[in-house]
């Protein structure tokens, strides 16, 4: 009897299940076992809860439904709700006691299982292939704003080096382009020169005719400079109203003609703006490798250059100065052959003078001993202390009276100062600005007078800035009196 009840089942079990598993094993599609027996939950339960996502749905298992609800109550995944689900009446009458009807329905939710696997799977894969494509085009989106960045750094670069009102480089392309040119220079033994170019006395341009006429001065000035060399010069702005020219395959003696060019343009220029026409001159100061020796590095040769236009500023303006030793030999009182300084002769005449003069800088006493020369437009003075350039300076001279004109002589014997230095005095105040000031212990020259103690000496050149009409008419006259006794004296 038993043995054929197990023929009848493995009758069975070979003809539904395992033929429909060969079926199953043959379809590229999910394929589901056909329960006969599948009754409906809202049937078997009486249920009328619509919100259930099994109510009348005519192809879904319950126990397979996630959150389906089983007696009213929501419940949680296949997986963990199977067990449970397999006690409930809907599935028992579903199944029926029958094997073959339990091993298929095992089978369906070993499928349902494994296809929601492979849903979710399939979902995953979908979310990085998408994420991928949001990838690629986040990453085309850096590239591109890498691109534009790096085209915005290169022209931040550019405009970092350069100066903003003539258009022309500054200092920071100047110092780049001298470091290379004198590598190569170096290297392949060719002369490198540089100048430095001031305008002169441009305060006086800006005080007189307003900051935006000078604007207009720099430009044209920028301009004469650039279409004056060749392409292969380098010319800069290096700040405020100086510029600086390097000239490759140049020796001092042809920068020095090049400069001479220059600066006799633009003296002979007339800078047209808004309707008035303006002359400047400019001061030059040149160095050269390989003739100054004392050029080991780049950084000097401008150092050189602008030691010679301070020079050039010292001599007089308006003239071409080349560094060399002899600057050196000045300091030392020595006269150098070696100094080649071209003045112009429209530089300035000066007299030696002794006069007393007072220094006040926001009414701080400076230390002036005494003027030691003096011209239309400016002294020099001994110090106690250094002066602070290109500062409003109070000054106070105390000049002889000179009367008629006529100079007086003076009643102190020994005195090599300029006439009538000991008669009454006559007080001048005005204002003016120390353009140089230097350290002069062990220079000869002028010393300060004896009994007034020892210590560090400076002498400074001071420029008048503001003097009232009358005082100037009076400087004058003093100026001439004394160039007059010297002429005669000498
Ligand atoms: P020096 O002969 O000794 O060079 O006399 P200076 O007056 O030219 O020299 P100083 O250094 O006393 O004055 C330089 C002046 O240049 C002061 C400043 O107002 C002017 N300056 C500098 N940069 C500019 C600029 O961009 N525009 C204008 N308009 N003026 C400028
Ligand atoms: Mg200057
Ligand atoms: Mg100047």
């Amino acid at each position: 009897m038993k043995k054929k009840e197990e023929n009848a089942h493995e009758s069975r079990l070979t003809r539904d299940i395992r033929e429909f598993l060969s079926k199953a094993l043959k379809r590229k599609d999910w394929y589901f076992f056909n329960n006969p027996e599948l009754c409906k939950c809202w049937e078997v339960m009486n249920c009328g809860n619509t919100r259930c996502p099994s109510y009348k749905s005519q192809n879904l298992r319950c126990w397979q439904v996630a959150g389906t609800f089983s007696r009213g109550e929501p419940r949680c995944d296949f997986v963990k709700k199977i067990g449970d689900c397999r006690k409930c009446t809907v599935y028992r009458k579903a199944t029926d006691g029958n094997i073959i009807l339990q091993i298929g329905e095992d089978f369906n939710n070993l499928m349902f299982q494994l296809k929601s696997r492979e849903d979710e799977l399939r979902m995953n894969i979908d979310d990085v292939e998408k994420k991928n494509r949001e990838l690629l085009a986040i990453n085309k989106k850096i590239n591109r704003l890498l691109r534009s960045l790096d085209a915005r750094n290169r022209q931040l670069k550019e405009l970092s080096m350069k100066d903003e009102l003539t258009g022309m480089y500054n200092y920071r392309f100047f110092r780049k382009i001298l470091q290379e040119q004198y590598k190569l220079a170096k290297r392949y033994k060719f002369p490198l020169s540089c100048i430095m170019i001031d305008i002169d006395y441009f305060k006086a341009v800006n005080d007189t005719y307003g900051h935006q006429f000078g604007d207009a001065v720099l430009k044209q000035l920028a301009e004469i400079l650039k279409s004056n060399v060749r392409d292969t010069d380098k010319v800069v702005r290096y700040g405020g109203e100086e510029f600086a020219i390097l000239f490759p395959y140049t020796d001092y003696e042809a920068a020095y003609r090049k400069a001479e060019r220059l600066r006799k343009l633009v003296s002979n220029y007339s800078f047209l703006i808004k309707g008035r026409a303006v002359g400047i001159t400019i001061s030059l100061g040149i160095a050269a490798y390989p003739e100054n020796k004392k050029v080991t590095r780049a950084g000097r040769l401008l150092n050189y250059a602008d030691e010679a236009l301070y020079q050039a500023k010292e001599r007089g303006r308006n003239q071409t100065v080349i560094y060399d030793n002899g600057l050196v030999a000045k300091a030392t009182g020595k006269k150098s052959p070696d100094i080649r300084a071209v003045s112009d002769r429209r530089r300035q005449p000066r007299v030696r003078t002794l006069i007393g003069v007072k220094g006040e800088m926001n009414k701080e006493d400076l230390s002036f001993v005494n003027a030691v020369d003096i011209s239309f437009s400016g002294i020099s003075v001994l110090s106690r202390k250094p002066v602070d350039c290109h500062k409003i300076l109070k000054v106070t001279l105390y000049l002889p009276d000179i009367g008629d004109g006529r100079p007086q002589r003076a009643k102190k014997s020994g005195d090599e100062a300029g006439a009538g230095d000991a008669a009454p005095e006559k007080k001048i105040e005005l204002e003016g600005v120390a353009v140089w000031c230097k350290k002069i212990d062990d220079s000869p020259g002028w010393v300060p007078e004896s009994g007034r103690g020892a210590g560090e000496n400076y002498l400074a050149g001071i420029r008048f800035t503001n003097v009232s009409v009358k005082d100037k008419i009076y400087l004058q006259k003093y100026f001439v009196s004394i160039f007059k006794r010297n002429t005669r004296e000498g």
